[in-house]
């Protein structure tokens, strides 16, 4: 049998015919914790983490780990611990970094819909920077820190207009999207933003889109930022940092994004031709942090062939994998246990849920039994911080392995959870 490293996951690998993250059997922890069940590998995080700062070695650079990716709290503290901060959307993301014992000075609130309570909390909280997206809120922004008797530290998140070649629900960089400030309203729209009393402005931002597998969008733009600092600055408006978003992508189906260290060193190497090299960093890659780092493991409950389709039944769907159903993304379906010997079936894999669209993997090759394991690939990111509890489904647990040391980081939530805060009349 063979011991092999599955493309793209450094740390899942079959031994002896039997699928481990790290040094942990994945069926041993099925049978232990119950299906389906999220597994992570620490070490694949770490690594992931090691390329980006492999290339900012002797560089001032701060990666912000874009957390809704995976906002677990023993996530998060992984990240902390090796000194990250962390990119948020919304006032719940912060609580969750300052519960799991990260530093609020190197967190960036980003998004195009910050509320008034929000922007308190996280002035409060002393963040490092808000990513603005809009002129209405700069004002909303500087009102709300004269009130609060401080001043908001501020990026503009500027829309480059540069096309990701990415599916259109993850690309935000091009002119139709809902993101940012138009790239000809920016040196107008920092203008206004430097006679605000409560503002200081700190950086600028840009992020194109996410499951990028191509470094020429980053570079394009970075030039655009490039012709945008330089004017911003000769207007009197110095800027401390430049933050190029997240959206680096990941190997889901052989697909062949740069690595992040090869990626930085051509930005670099633009930096610095550029006369920007000494200018500090900030990134927010999210995916290609914890993408590859987690599978989800489901137990094949029917096979059902069919006249013109056969379906695998599993007990993962799309409240707990949502990506198939919202993107058509694709999602690697192998079996715990090989077997060689035994014949496939051509099926859609499908979950329990009362919809066409709960579907995990279309028109693959199957070789498990009814009762048997399969194991979900590239399942660390947009999964477990999708989704829901729809047909009351509980959510899935999580376990985290460290070399041969399993750690639950949720256990799995009980139907009684689900309703816990609901009322009778
Ligand atoms: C989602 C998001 C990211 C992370 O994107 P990935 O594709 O997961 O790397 C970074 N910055 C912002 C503003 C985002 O909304």
């Amino acid at each position: 049998m063979t011991s092999a490293n599955l493309p793209g996951h450094p740390f899942v690998h079959y031994r002896r015919g039997t699928l481990c993250v790290e040094g942990v059997e994945l069926g041993a922890l099925a049978r232990e914790h119950g299906t389906p069940l999220f597994v992570y590998s620490k070490a694949a995080m770490l690594a992931a983490l090691g390329a980006y700062q492999r290339g900012f070695t002797g560089r001032k650079a701060q990666v912000c780990y874009a957390m809704k990716a995976n906002s677990t709290l023993g996530v998060l503290q992984v990240f902390a611990q090796a000194g990250c901060g962390f990119d948020i959307v919304s006032g719940g993301e912060l609580a969750r970094v300052i519960a799991a014992g990260g530093d609020a000075r190197k967190v960036i609130f980003s998004g195009v819909g910050k509320t008034r309570a929000e922007m308190r909390q996280a002035l409060q909280a002393g963040i490092g920077c808000f990513n603005v997206e809009s002129e209405a809120e700069l004002d909303v922004l500087n009102a709300v820190a004269v009130e609060h008797g401080s001043t908001a530290p501020i990026s503009i998140r500027v829309n480059p207009n540069v096309d990701p070649k990415t599916h259109p629900y993850i690309s935000t960089g091009l002119k139709g999207n809902k993101f940012g400030v138009a790239h000809e309203r920016t040196l107008e729209t920092y203008q206004r933003a430097a006679r605000l009393p409560g503002l200081r402005i700190v950086g600028i931002d840009c992020h194109i889109g996410s499951q990028i597998t191509d470094s020429a969008p980053y570079l394009d733009a970075l030039d655009r930022m490039l012709d945008l600092v330089t004017a911003i600055e000769a207007h009197g408006i110095p800027l401390e940092h430049i933050d190029l978003g997240g959206g680096l992508g990941i190997d889901y189906n052989g697909d062949t994004p740069p690595a992040a260290d090869a990626l930085w060193a051509q930005l670099l190497a633009k930096l610095d031709a550029r006369g920007f090299g000494e200018r500090k960093l900030m990134i927010e890659p999210g995916r290609s942090l914890v993408g590859n780092a987690g599978v989800c493991v489901t137990e094949v409950l029917y096979l059902k062939p069919g006249e013109h389709k056969n379906f695998c039944v599993v007990d993962a769907a799309m409240n707990d994998l949502p990506r198939p159903a919202m993107y058509q993304a694709f999602h690697r379906i192998v079996p715990l246990q090989e077997h060689t010997e035994r014949s496939a079936l051509l099926c859609d894999v499908v979950g329990p849920v009362c919809e066409s669209g709960d579907w995990i993997g279309r028109d693959r090759q199957i070789s498990a039994q009814a009762g048997e394991h399969l194991a979900v690939l590239s399942a660390g990111a947009y999964c477990v911080s999708m989704s829901s509890n729809y047909n009351s489904r509980p959510r899935a647990a999580e376990l985290l392995v460290d070399g041969d040391a399993v750690h639950v980081l949720r256990p799995r939530e009980s139907v009684a959870q689900l309703f816990a805060g609901e009322m009778l009349r």
